[in-house]
């Protein structure tokens, strides 16, 4: 039998860089973690350190990296800090695949260093390819690494198309859970709050996406997600309201035929098949019970009290920096809304208004994201 795959988890103190090492934990004749990365959770980043002991860790807030330290004392696991920390841990050579679990287009530098490292990543990161998609697709051709998805649309998607020709797709139909929000009406949704917001009827996740899932602004990103990652136009990409988070997502074909990909929702099946692709082999999910699961619906989102997937087709229409202007302003309006200090609708008003202002580069190099997504967080904070 081969070897365990040595892989790097960069967020793995998240909803689902800690679902990934419960598929290691499962697998572990499978798969073996060599780095590990977050932001500032130095607890329980040291627990991790001290059950997987890796070869490298990071933490990208230094005074964070710092407690690390004092807590971790002597191992053999080498502790870095701040970005460039991160960044060696998402090179570290003996990995040979990184998983991208951090939150947000902070994921778009160790995302690339990746790439250009010549690794295969797994994408969970969604907004990295929201914020600079063509690049990223560039670099991953360019150094003939694989972008696997862990989205479990994008994995269902993914599983669709195994053994079919691209030319042959056309429409990508993307399911939605409708978030808690799926059938209160508009007035209400005005006045809706963050604790509402966070009960997610089908999926735990991190608070940001669990909002983006409330917004729909998760499918609008997704929608972009798909984009990128399948080469199939916006107008060929459709979202549907699937409450039951059974079908995971749908490709139609030209002869009309449609696939689909079912499961039960659980991270830890699209997050495996990632790590393992193109091997499937039994692991941590649960069966899916077809004659006991009930009835599966299907119906159109609300656009008028979602303007989220609105938003991203004009913002991809507009193309070039503006899909990371959106991106941007999202991920600081979601944060004043956690807060309190905006409202529901308050989210997507400002992310219009940002967008309005902003002045499109056609085609986009890394630095040019860069700085349109800077100044769109300016811009954003304006709001709050
Ligand atoms: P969480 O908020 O639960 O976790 C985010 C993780 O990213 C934490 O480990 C956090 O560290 C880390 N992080 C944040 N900034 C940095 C940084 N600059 N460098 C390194 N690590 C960083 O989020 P989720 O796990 O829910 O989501 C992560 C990503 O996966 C998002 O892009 C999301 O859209 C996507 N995703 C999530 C799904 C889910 O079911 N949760 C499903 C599909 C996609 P710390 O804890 O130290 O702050
Ligand atoms: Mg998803």
């Amino acid at each position: 039998m081969s070897e365990p795959k040595p892989i790097i988890i960069l967020g793995s103190t998240g909803s689902i860089g800690q679902q990934t090492l419960e598929v290691v934990r499962a697998l572990p004749h499978r798969l073996r973690v060599v780095g590990l990365a977050a932001h500032s959770n130095h607890e329980l980043l040291a627990q991790q350190i001290a059950e997987w002991k890796p070869a490298v860790a990071a933490l990208w807030d230094e005074s964070a990296a710092q407690q690390l330290r004092d807590a971790v004392g002597s191992s053999s696991t080498r502790l870095l800090a701040g970005q460039s920390g991160v960044h060696e841990v998402a090179t570290y050579q003996e990995g040979q695949l990184v998983l991208g679990a951090m939150l947000g287009a902070a994921g778009l530098g160790p995302t690339l260093a990746a790439i250009e490292a010549g690794k295969d990543v797994a994408i969970a990161n969604k907004e990295t390819l929201v914020a600079a998609g063509s690049v990223v697709m560039e670099v991953a051709r360019a150094k003939g690494v694989a972008l696997l998805p862990v989205d479990s649309e994008h994995s269902a998607i993914a599983q669709c198309l195994i053994g079919e020709e691209a030319k042959t797709v056309t429409k990508l139909t993307i399911t939605a859970s409708g978030g808690p929000f799926v059938d209160t009406p508009k007035e209400e949704l005005a006045r809706a709050t963050a604790a509402r917001a966070l009960k997610h009827p089908t999926w735990t996740m991190g608070q940001k996406i669990t909002v983006d899932s409330a917004t729909l602004m998760n499918k609008a990103l997704e929608s972009i997600e798909a984009h990128w990652l399948f080469d199939v136009p916006m107008q060929n990409i459709d979202v549907v309201v699937h409450r039951q988070s059974i079908v995971h997502s749908l490709v139609t074909f030209c002869d009309n035929s449609v696939k689909a990909q079912l499961g039960v929702p659980d991270m830890r099946l699209p997050i495996q098949w990632a790590l393992l692709y193109p091997e499937r082999i039994g692991g941590t999910a649960p069966a899916l019970d077809i004659a006991s699961m009930g009835p599966l619906t299907f119906e159109r989102p609300d656009a008028a009290r979602f303007p989220a997937l609105a938003l991203a087709h004009h913002a991809m229409q507009a193309g070039g920096t503006a899909p990371a202007v959106m991106n941007a302003a999202n991920e600081v309006a979601v944060h004043a809304f956690l807060k309190g200090t905006t409202s529901f609708y308050g989210i997507t008003d400002c992310i219009e208004a940002v967008l309005e202002r902003h002045t499109v580069i056609a085609r986009p190099k890394l630095s040019d994201i860069y700085e349109a997504d800077a100044e769109a967080r300016r811009l954003a904070r304006e709001f709050f």
